[in-house]
C-alpha cells in the first residue's frame, strides 16, 4: 500500500552535511527537493566528527572546494540560522622533527596562491605562544583562518535551514529501493506498518556517506570503498589555555579546546559494532591519551569523560567521489570524504546543486570522478557488500 507519494525535481538519499547542504543550495536555486534520511539528519559522521574546519593539510585537488567552503562557513548564521560555535581560531600543525618541519615548509610553498596564509613558527616564538606544548614539538605551521565548530549543531542546522527554505525533509525514512530508467527515479521506503512512501524525481543525489557504494554499484559503478572509524575522546572541562585546533604532521593525534574548557581529542581507529554503529577502541584511547600528554603535559591530570567514533567512507586514494554518474543519466554522486568532509561539506552541497541544475560545477572537481574506479573493459567486477569492510589506517586532521 502506498501511503504517500512525492513528485519532485531532485531526490536526495542521505541527510548528512553533504545531502542537507545540497538540499539547501537547490532550494536557493528554486528547485523542488525531497531528502530522505533513514535516521535523523546529521546523526552519522556529520554530527559526531571532531569538528575540525581546516583547509591546511588538504591535497591541492581539494583546495578550491575548501576555499569555497571557507567562504560559506564565514556566513553560517545568515545561511543556517546559527553560528554552530564556528570560530576561525586558527589551525596549528605541529612538527616533531626537522623532517616534519621540512614537510610543512614544502606544503606552504606548494599551496601559495590559495590564501591559506600559512605561517611557520619555531624556537622562542613557539614557546612564547604555546608555553603549554610538550618538549617534543620543534615547530609548526599556523593557518590563522582555519578553525573549528560543533558538528552536532552545524549539520542538523543545514537540514532545518533546507526545510525552512521549502525542501521536504523526511527523517526516519530509509530508502529501501531505487528504480531508475531514462524517465527518472522512483525511491521507495517501507515502514514497519507496511506502508510505502514513494518519491519520483528525474535527478537523484547519492549522499549516503559510507553506505553510498550500494547505490553506485546498483547503477554499474562499484567503488572500492571501505569504512573507517576515527577514535574520539573528550576530557572534563579544564581552565581555558588554547585557542588553536591542533594537528600533528604525520598524524597520530588532533586536539581542540571548546569554550566550556573540555578538550576534544582524536586519533587512531575505533571499531565497527555492525554496518551502522562504531565505538572507540580501548587500545586506541590508551595510545591517544599517551600522545595527548606528550603533546600537552598538563593534560596528565585531566579525566577523559566520554569516548566515541563514527562510520566514514574511504576510497583508496583518500579523495571523494563527486560528480555525475557515467552510467546512469540523472544520478549524481557525493560521498567518500575520508575523514575530512565536514569542512568541505557545504561547498560540496553547492557543487551537487550546480551539477543538478547545470550539469557542471563552477569549482574544479575533475579529480573526484567515479570513472577513476571503472574496471578495465575485459575484467570481471565482484559485487560489493552493503556493509563496507573496515580499514585500519585513517587520515589525520
Ligand atoms: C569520528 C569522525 C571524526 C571526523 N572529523 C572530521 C573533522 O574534524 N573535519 C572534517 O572535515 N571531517 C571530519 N570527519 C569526516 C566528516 O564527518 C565526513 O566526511 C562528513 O560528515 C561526511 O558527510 P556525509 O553527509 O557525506 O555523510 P554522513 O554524515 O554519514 O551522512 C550520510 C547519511 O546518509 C544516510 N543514509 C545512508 N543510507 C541511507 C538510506 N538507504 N536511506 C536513507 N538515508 C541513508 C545515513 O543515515 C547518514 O545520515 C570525521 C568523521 C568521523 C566519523
Amino acid at each position: 500500500m502506498t501511503a504517500k507519494r512525492f513528485v519532485t525535481d531532485v531526490a536526495i538519499v542521505g541527510g548528512g552535511i553533504v545531502g542537507s547542504s545540497a538540499a539547501l543550495a537547490l532550494r536557493r536555486m528554486g528547485l523542488k527537493v525531497v531528502l530522505l534520511e533513514r535516521d535523523l539528519c546529521g546523526s552519522r559522521s556529520s554530527g559526531v566528527n571532531y569538528g575540525g574546519v581546516r583547509r591546511q593539510g588538504r591535497p591541492l585537488s581539494q583546495l578550491p572546494l575548501a576555499q569555497r567552503a571557507h567562504e560559506i562557513w564565514g556566513r553560517l548564521p545568515e545561511l543556517i540560522g546559527t553560528d554552530g560555535e564556528y570560530e576561525r581560531s586558527g589551525h596549528f600543525k605541529i612538527a616533531r622533527s626537522a623532517a616534519d618541519m621540512a614537510s610543512l615548509e614544502r606544503y606552504r610553498a606548494t599551496t601559495q596562491g590559495f590564501d591559506l596564509d600559512l605561517e611557520l613558527i619555531t624556537g622562542e616564538r613557539l614557546r612564547a605562544l604555546c608555553p603549554w606544548l610538550g618538549a617534543k614539538a620543534v615547530g609548526g605551521s599556523l593557518c590563522p583562518e582555519d578553525g573549528q565548530a560543533n558538528p552536532r549543531l552545524v549539520s542538523p542546522a543545514f537540514a532545518r535551514a533546507a526545510e525552512r527554505a521549502g525542501a521536504v525533509v523526511l527523517e526516519r525514512t530509509p530508502v529501501d529501493e531505487v528504480i531508475g530508467d531514462r524517465n527518472g527515479f522512483t525511491l521507495r521506503s517501507r515502514n514497519s506498518a507496511g506502508h510505502t512512501l514513494e518519491v519520483q524525481a528525474p535527478l537523484l543525489l547519492n549522499c549516503a556517506g559510507a553506505w553510498a557504494g550500494q547505490l553506485a554499484a546498483q547503477f554499474g559503478e562499484p567503488v572500492p570503498m571501505q569504512a573507517g572509524h576515527p577514535a574520539m575522546a573528550v576530557t572534563e572541562p579544564v581552565p581555558h589555555f588554547m585557542d588553536w585546533s591542533l594537528g600533528v604532521e604525520g598524524g597520530g593525534i588532533y586536539c581542540r579546546q571548546v569554550a566550556r574548557g573540555n578538550l576534544v581529542l582524536g586519533g587512531g581507529s575505533g571499531l565497527a559494532l555492525d554496518a551502522d554503529r562504531a565505538r572507540s577502541d580501548r587500545d586506541a584511547i590508551t595510545k591517544l591519551a599517551a600522545q595527548a600528554i606528550e603533546l600537552i603535559p598538563a593534560l596528565r591530570d585531566a579525566q577523559l569523560i566520554r569516548t566515541w567514533s563514527g562510520t566514514e567512507g574511504y576510497l583508496p586514494d583518500r579523495e571523494p567521489v563527486l560528480g555525475c554518474s557515467r552510467t546512469m543519466p540523472g544520478l549524481i554522486h557525493g560521498f567518500g570524504f575520508a575523514g575530512a568532509g565536514f569542512q568541505i561539506g557545504p561547498a560540496v552541497g553547492e557543487v551537487l546543486a550546480e551539477l543538478a541544475r547545470d550539469g557542471r560545477s563552477s569549482t574544479p572537481i575533475a579529480a573526484f570522478g567515479i570513472e577513476r574506479f571503472a574496471a578495465p573493459p575485459t575484467s570481471q567486477t565482484a559485487p560489493i557488500a552493503s556493509a563496507p569492510a573496515s580499514i585500519p589506517e585513517l587520515s589525520h586532521r
